[in-house]
C-alpha cells in the first residue's frame, strides 16, 4: 500500500464523509430506542446480530423490564427466553442485567453520560459506549463495527484491525463533528454498495478515492482482457 501524506489522508476521509452523507441522508443508529437505557441495552443485543433482528425482541424487553431498576432485579433465565432468538442469548442476558444492577449500585439508576463511566459498566465496551454518546448524549468517538473496520481498510484510511486503534486512526483524521456520522455513514454503505464478499466497486461513488476499489477494477479488467 502506497505512502500517503496525512493531509490527504484527512481530505480523503472528509470527503468520504461528504459524498456518502449525500447517498444517505437518512444515515443514523437503526437501532429502536426511546431513551439512553433502552439504546444501551439494544447496542449490548446487537452484538454479532442485525439491528433489524434486535429491533423485534426489544418490544418485550422494555415492556417487560423498563428500566434499569426493573433490570437489574430481572431473573436472567425469564431475560433469556426474551433475547433467546438473537442468540448469544446467555451472555446477551446476563450483561442486560449485570450492566442494570452497575447503573443502579454505582449511578442511582441514571445511564452515565462519560465514556470512562460507561466502560466500567459490566458487557459494555468503547464500540456500545461510542454508540450511546453520539446518539444520546456529546463526547463520543467513531463506532467502529465490521463495516467501518472493512471499509476504512479499503479505503486505506487505516492499516490496523484493532478495533480501538482504527477508532484511534479515524480520529486523528476526521473532524470531531463527524466522528459519530462517520460510522452510521459505514454501516449504510456497507450494506448498499461495499459487501465484505462482493462489495459493488464499478457502482460505488468513492471508488475514485479507494485503493482497494481500484485495485479490484484493474484486476477485473485484466481478466476480461485475457478472456477476451
Ligand atoms: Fe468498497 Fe469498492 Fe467502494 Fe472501495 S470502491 S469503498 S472497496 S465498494
Amino acid at each position: 500500500m502506497p505512502r500517503h501524506s496525512r493531509s490527504s489522508l484527512k481530505k480523503r476521509a472528509e470527503e468520504v464523509v461528504r459524498i456518502l452523507s449525500r447517498r444517505y441522508p437518512d444515515a443514523r443508529c437503526t437501532l429502536d430506542h426511546r431513551n439512553p437505557f433502552e439504546l444501551l441495552c439494544a447496542t449490548i443485543l446487537a452484538a454479532q446480530c442485525t439491528d433489524a433482528k434486535v429491533n423485534t425482541v426489544t418490544p418485550e424487553l422494555f415492556r417487560r423490564w423498563p428500566t434499569p431498576e426493573a433490570m437489574a432485579q430481572a431473573d436472567i433465565a425469564e431475560v433469556e427466553r426474551v433475547v433467546h432468538p438473537l442468540g448469544f442469548f446467555r451472555q446477551k442476558a446476563r450483561a442486560l442485567v449485570e450492566m442494570s444492577r452497575d447503573i443502579v449500585a454505582i449511578h442511582g439508576g441514571e445511564v452515565p453520560r462519560t465514556m470512562d463511566e460507561l466502560i466500567h459498566l459490566r458487557g459494555v465496551g468503547r464500540k456500545t459506549a461510542n454508540v450511546l454518546l453520539g446518539t444520546c448524549f456529546t463526547g463520543g468517538g467513531v463506532i467502529v463495527d465490521t463495516h467501518c473496520r472493512r471499509i476504512s481498510r479499503r479505503l486505506g484510511l487505516t492499516r490496523e484491525t484493532d478495533p480501538d486503534r482504527i477508532e484511534r486512526d479515524l480520529m486523528s483524521l476526521l473532524a470531531p463533528e463527524h466522528w459519530s456520522i462517520f460510522g452510521h455513514l459505514m454501516v449504510f454503505h456497507g450494506r448498499a454498495v461495499c459487501d465484505a464478499r462482493r462489495p459493488a466497486c464499478e457502482a460505488c461513488p468513492l471508488l475514485h478515492l479507494c485503493p482497494e476499489g481500484s485495485r479490484r477494477m484493474a484486476a477485473a479488467t485484466a481478466v476480461q482482457e485475457v478472456a477476451g
